[in-house]
């Protein structure tokens, strides 16, 4: 199996399945013109995300790691008109092109961008939070990790992105990425798994856990 067959099957389920992924497209086009790293989350990811936040019926969302929004929008239309989201974004000019993509796509109005280091951020935030999707810099998971569970009640959903394809790196990343996923395995209070994933991304990964 290739990697392009796999963005092949990829593009094909976004067509067919994930059709209304086509909404979104304008905010990765906003990315690419604005030079952002090509590190969102693929169509069929976003979408689900967004039927993770719907099935957990999620009103409040917690994002760390924003880039220029595209993940935050998928999360920002499961929460609805009536939700909010608030997403963590560590650089400025990451947090104005998600700022005006959101805006332009009518959903600005749920989703509040705090700019900063997400463990400065952290600390000021209320919760509690319906779903908490982990994006940003892997060598802080294990504190993120920590964070979303004080910031949780019974029920929150956490996901953490890209936990595979580095797993077996060395270094900081891989070390945060596999500190978390042990935590995920061993804290009484999660209920969590992990599964493999392959697409246009390549082989990478997630995992999800349920706070009991
Ligand atoms: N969730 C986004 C999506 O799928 O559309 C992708 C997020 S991207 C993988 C990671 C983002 O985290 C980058 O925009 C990066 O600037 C941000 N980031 C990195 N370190 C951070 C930190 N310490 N605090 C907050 N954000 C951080």
């Amino acid at each position: 199996m290739s990697s392009e067959l796999w963005a092949g099957v990829d593009d094909y389920l976004e067509r067919t399945v994930a059709v209304d992924a086509a909404a979104f497209e304008p905010i990765r086009a906003a990315q690419a013109e604005g030079g952002l790293p090509d590190i969102a989350v693929s169509a069929t990811q976003g979408k689900f995300l967004y039927l993770l936040a719907s099935i957990a019926r999620a009103d409040r969302v917690l994002e760390i790691g924003t880039l220029g929004g595209y993940s935050t929008a998928w999360l920002a239309r499961a929460v609805g008109p009536s939700g909010s989201v608030v997403t963590l974004e560590f650089a400025p000019e990451h947090a104005a092109v998600a700022r005006a993509s959101l805006d332009a796509a009518g959903i600005g109005d749920r989703v509040d961008i705090k700019v900063g280091a997400a463990l400065d951020t952290l600390p000021f935030l209320e919760g509690p939070f319906d779903l908490v999707f982990i994006d940003a810099d892997k060598a802080n998971n294990r504190a993120y990790l920590d964070w979303a569970l004080r910031l949780s009640v019974p029920g929150t959903v956490i996901v953490l992105d890209n936990v595979v394809r580095r797993l077996h790196d060395e270094g900081p990343d891989a070390d945060g990425i596999r500190g978390a996923l042990e935590r995920l395995g061993s804290d009484p209070r999660l209920d969590s798994t992990a599964l493999q994933t392959v697409g246009i991304k390549g082989w990478d990964g997630l995992a999800i856990a349920v706070v009991r």
